[in-house]
């Protein structure tokens, strides 16, 4: 763990040092919000730190600050490279394995000759950071962003940027302090945010209240697609490129619709399969509730992988081959389904 390391970490970032602080593919509110306060932490400290992000976010997070010197490793092509370059470290922040930043971007950081620092709560992380804090049980990025900075003796440099990014990081990977790995502890932490400046009901507006009339159309779209399996507590949600488009889509439209499939009562096991027609695959994402563990289904299944109760994957079959295939599985999981969450 870092603790081990942390005299090290102290040492290096003694000296003022180029660092650039990286997020995962199709960066969720989690790995924004998680690097961009760790951007203002380092900034405070006297590094000169850059985030990188693989691809595009969505609109509803471009309000955090510092969001407008992130720079897109697909768009801001150059100036990511020559920021990774230049750097002397590299954070990664919410994701456990290098190839969750899309292949060009990971071909670059397999390269790196300098160290990484990993901060991450997902399984089963590889081993490529000299640096490195994993802890599973932890909700968010975030909350282990704050957790580094108790560890660095620095929670006292909390301000109001670097609280209104850990709060948003939190509060969107708990999806809204209601998910198990929501404890006491994450609340002691919120509430020392909020003293240090985050604005809870904007911050939460800004996330939850920025629907576009469009995306709420395509979620209109998306319930009415919606199939229920009752003997296998399953419900699950398509979405085809056609109707992405017909409701002119844009990145986090989906974002929590498959919540809503969850939201059935009792339904324990959600799915969403977005085809993907640019990369040619149906997209999947998972959510159970109780002991049904979605990461080992979608890794086992699809691809993927995750937490226990939100996971992700993909296929390269066709909607319907990739349904047939995942309706095909159920009877297999059949009794764990059933156990999963007894009232
Ligand atoms: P979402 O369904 O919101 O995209 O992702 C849910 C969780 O699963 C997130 O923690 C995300 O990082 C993880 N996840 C999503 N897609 C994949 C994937 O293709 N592979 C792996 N290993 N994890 C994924
Ligand atoms: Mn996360």
């Amino acid at each position: 763990m870092i603790l081990k390391q942390i005299g090290a970490l102290n040492i290096f970032l003694e000296k003022p040092r180029n660092i650039v602080i990286v997020g995962h593919r199709n960066p969720d509110g989690d790995a924004m919000g998680s690097t961009l306060a760790m951007y203002h932490y380092l900034l405070k400290k006297g590094h000169q730190p850059t985030v990188v992000v693989p691809n595009e976010y969505p609109q509803f997070l471009h309000w955090l600050p510092g969001s407008e010197n992130v720079y897109r490793f697909d768009k801001q092509n150059k100036q990511s490279k020559r920021a990774i370059n230049n750097s002397e470290l590299i954070f990664l922040l919410d994701f456990n394995a290098l190839h969750r930043v899309g292949t060009d971007m990971q071909k670059m950081l397999e390269e790196y000759p300098n160290d990484f620092i990993m901060i991450d709560h997902h399984q089963q992380p590889d081993e490529v950071a000299k640096y490195m804090y994993s802890d599973s049980s932890i909700c968010s990025a975030s909350q282990m962003v704050y957790h580094f900075l108790e560890m660095m003796d620095d929670v006292a440099l909390v301000d109001k940027n670097i609280a209104t990014c850990l709060y948003t990081g939190i509060m969107t990977d708990t999806g809204s302090f209601r998910f198990k790995s929501t404890t006491s502890t994450t609340h002691k932490i919120i509430a020392d945010l909020i003293e240090k400046g985050a604005e809870n009901d904007r911050i939460h507006n800004n996330v939850y209240d920025a629907n576009s009339y469009d995306r709420l159309l395509l979620l209109g779209q998306s319930l009415s697609n919606l199939q229920i399996k009752p003997k296998f507590k399953t419900a699950f949600i398509t979405l085809t490129d056609e109707e992405k488009k017909r409701f002119n889509f844009k990145k986090g439209d989906t974002e929590g619709v498959v919540n809503y499939a969850l939201s059935l009562k009792n339904i324990i096991f959600a799915a969403i399969f977005i085809e993907d027609k640019e990369q040619n695959i149906i997209k999947i994402s998972f959510r159970s509730k109780g002991s049904f563990s979605v990461n080992q289904f979608a890794r086992n299944n699809f691809e993927g992988g995750g937490h226990d109760n939100a996971a992700g994957g993909k296929s390269d079959l066709s909607m319907e081959e990739t349904i047939n295939k995942f309706i095909n599985l159920l009877p297999k999981y059949q009794e764990e389904l059933k156990v999963s969450y007894e009232k």
